[in-house]
């Protein structure tokens, strides 16, 4: 057995302290150390520890053991059901209702949520769609309409509870009379009792199913965007409220477009000519294709906007835009006719002196200091 605080110590009060005094205290440590105010890892521990001191101080009889063989003179306070006053709580929560005259909680269940994931295809995901997804949930029984109890059979009130699901009982402590409130357990909150249990459900009142529902997925959803229905996970026990259904969205990738917030990324190959001489050329768009004219001179790398042709924000529906990489590709098969025409172009670049305002040329400018 661990070693056993005095009680006195526990509650902060002189050996001489009235029995008022007593009370006053313990309330003071009650209201410090409850579980449900106080989120030291200790709190309930000494809440323990109070009430077992109190338990043993208010009772005159006992006190007077406790002053003259200490912790060995009395039975009762000691250990896990040494609680005598506080038989048939549940808890701190019932003790500390008891004593500062709260209510005993009797709430029905909530339904569980349900998660859900959906992938969708590139473009679903940036126009919307509507998705059927297949769900195995807890719902109420449609046989008994969460009755429990067989159709066409009798229902009775239930005799222990009055038909009101609850329980009062005046219960005596060392705290003093009062009464308290709890969910009837033969019902189990109902009021009522079915003769015969039905048989879908076998008098659960829900039952677990199959069920298929259409899920709207907005325009612009994205990896990872989180979609919550309403009441559309499992139901709860009667009178509580349905657990709600989230849906993630999963976008599968697109061969040639990538997306960047709300815009679109693609790039698009021209060749050499078109980028030194300018062209107008076809690109894609999540709706089809476009023009785009290319300026003359265009490097590679350089990114064109096309406004209005990205993705919508799934919140305000405005879209946002397409950019188009351009990138230069270098010709690897050549006819000779082709070979000669650009061998008389580089001739005729480096007389220019352009060919020296290549990256070649400026890193070597930069090395020998000319630069
Ligand atoms: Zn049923
Ligand atoms: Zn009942």
């Amino acid at each position: 057995m661990t070693t056993k605080s005095d009680y006195y110590e526990v509650l902060g009060v002189p050996r001489n302290a009235s029995s008022e005094d007593i009370k006053k205290a313990f309330r003071q440590q009650a209201l410090k150390y409850h579980p449900d105010r106080n989120d030291e890892p200790d709190a309930s521990e000494k809440f323990k520890e109070a009430a077992e001191a109190y338990q043993i101080l208010s009772d005159a009889e006992q006190r007077a053991a406790y002053d003259r063989f200490g912790h060995a003179g009395v039975k009762n306070g000691a250990g896990a059901q040494g609680f005598s006053g506080f038989e048939g709580f549940g808890g701190f929560g019932d003790i500390f209702d008891a004593f500062f005259g709260g209510a005993t909680r009797s709430g029905r269940r909530a339904g569980h949520d349900l998660e859900f994931e959906v992938t969708v295809s590139f473009e679903k995901a940036a126009f919307g769609t509507e998705e059927r997804i297949k769900l195995n949930r807890v719902e109420v029984c449609d046989r008994c309409s969460g009755s429990k109890a067989e159709p066409g059979t009798e229902v009775e009130r239930c005799s222990t509870c009055g038909g009101s699901g609850q329980v009062r009982r005046v219960q005596r402590n060392i705290f003093g009379q009062f009464q308290q409130v709890t969910t009837c357990s033969t019902c189990r909150g109902d009021g009522r009792i079915a003769k015969s249990a039905c048989k879908q459900c076998r008098g659960a009142g829900r039952h677990r199913r199959e069920r298929t529902i259409a899920v709207n997925i907005p325009p612009g959803v994205d990896n990872g965007t989180r979609i919550r229905i309403r009441d559309e996970g499992e139901a709860g026990e009667p009178g509580a409220r349905s657990g709600d259904l989230y849906v993630y969205i999963s976008v599968e990738e697109h061969d040639y477009f990538r997306r960047s917030g709300n815009d679109l990324v693609v790039g698009v190959e021209i060749n050499m000519a078109q980028a030194a001489l300018g062209d107008s050329v076809e690109i894609p768009t999540l709706q089809g294709t476009r023009e785009l004219k290319i300026p003359a001179g265009t490097q590679s790398g350089r990114v064109f906007r096309v406004r209005g042709e990205g993705i919508a924000d799934v919140q305000s529906g405005r879209r946002g835009d397409e950019l188009v990489e351009i990138i230069v590709a270098t010709p690897t098969k050549l006819s000779s006719r082709q070979k000669e025409l650009l061998a008389e172009l580089q001739v005729s670049l480096g007389e220019d002196g352009d060919g020296k305002d290549g990256i070649f040329g400026k890193i070597k400018d930069r090395i020998s200091g000319e630069g």
